[in-house]
């Protein structure tokens, strides 16, 4: 039985829609990891860590990291959860522009790694879950029974985030949000700690033509076989 499904791939790709959709489906709990790197972005540059230029005070933040709480409280009206960093629900400020261009750097530092790493797989622990991420079928479940690495171009993934912001009433440019999808693919991808790779046991699949509904069905079955 598939108890652990773990979701990679690149930015704004429709893993998190993936994961969700199959999380509903079979019953189980999802956790979207991205959501958990957006929320220490947030918390570090509204104490200042992050210079204009981009470069993070990384002393300061290793000191603060221990007073940073971040949790998933499920939304009754839209059954969906949200996220919240040290009881504020910050759910549609984490999804901005800001954040998003600097969450990779801060997902680069081997410490805040290391305990959101241990976080998720403290989340995952005997329980049906579906999380999406970067590195949960590499590193935080090695052992997934099942692990889907997602695909589709960077134009694509681009109109879905574009989408995706301006059906929450979020201000967007369609540039900028391409440049950021590609930057972060490359520090993603590139970064010493946990870079972004499909596992060797991971299922590839390029979602870029294929309908939500296709989506889901080739999920379950790969949840089924
Ligand atoms: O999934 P999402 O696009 O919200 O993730 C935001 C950023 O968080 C990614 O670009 C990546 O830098 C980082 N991330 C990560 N490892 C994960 C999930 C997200 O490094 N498991």
């Amino acid at each position: 039985k598939k108890i652990t499904i773990a979701i990679d791939g690149f930015s704004s790709c429709g893993k998190s829609t993936m994961a969700k959709m199959l999380a509903k489906e079979v019953g189980y709990i999802y956790v979207d990891t991205g959501a958990m790197y957006r929320a220490v972005t947030l918390f570090a540059m509204r104490n200042g860590m992050i210079a204009p230029n981009g470069e993070v005070n990384r002393d300061e933040l290793k000191q603060k990291m221990q007073t940073l709480r971040v949790e998933f409280k499920l939304n009754e009206q839209t059954g969906r959860a949200e996220t919240y960093l040290n009881g504020e629900n910050v759910e549609n400020e984490i999804r901005g522009m800001e954040v998003s261009s600097h969450v990779s750097a801060i997902a680069a530092i081997d410490f805040v790694r290391t305990a959101l790493v241990e976080q998720q797989q403290r989340m995952g622990r005997d329980k049906g879950i579906v999380m999406d991420g970067r590195d949960i079928g590499t590193v935080v479940f090695p052992d997934a029974e099942l692990k889907v690495f997602v695909t589709a171009s960077a134009e694509i993934r681009a109109q879905r985030r574009f989408d995706e912001l301006k059906g929450k009433g979020v201000e967007a440019n369609f540039d900028e949000i391409l440049n950021n999808v590609q930057q972060r693919d490359y520090i993603d991808s590139h970064r010493e700690v946990s870079p972004l790779r499909k596992a060797d046991d991971a299922i590839e699949l390029d979602n870029g033509e294929l309908t939500i509904a296709q989506q889901l069905q080739w999920l379950v079955e790969r949840f089924e076989e």
